[in-house]
């Protein structure tokens, strides 16, 4: 990044775990560890970008909004954000950002994260 992130990016990520701030740039920047990025940047073993529901490539908005294996997941989040999900009011707005990384790094999808979200979400099971 060639300058600082706004204040409103900054604002974001305001009591987010470590985590959870990573996971919400992967969100942002579409740099995740899902598989249509891993097969873009052509890490072996990812020949696909397709989702493993084969309806899409694993990309974020795919995982949040649209993945059938997320359905009953995806109920808890709506909730969240009020009964409706927009993909950019998840990614930039502060209620929004902390509910999708969290609700992101428990998926699982994302095994750099799996650890973390057993460590910090472990109480809540
Ligand atoms: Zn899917």
């Amino acid at each position: 990044m060639k300058r600082p992130p706004d204040l409103a990016i900054l604002k974001l990520h305001k009591g987010l775990q470590k985590a959870e701030s990573s996971m919400l740039i992967q969100l942002r920047t579409g740099r995740t560890g899902l598989r249509h990025f891993l097969n873009k940047v052509r890490v072996p073993g990812y020949e696909s970008g397709q989702c493993e529901c084969d309806m899409g490539l694993e990309t974020p908005r795919h995982v949040l909004l649209h993945c059938p294996h997320e359905s009953e997941r995806r109920e808890a989040l709506k909730e969240s954000q009020g009964g409706s999900l927009d993909f950019n009011r998840l990614l930039d707005t502060p209620t929004g950002a902390l509910a999708a990384s969290k609700w992101m790094i428990r998926s699982g999808r994302i095994p750099q994260f799996q650890l973390a979200g057993t460590l910090l979400y472990k109480e809540e099971e």
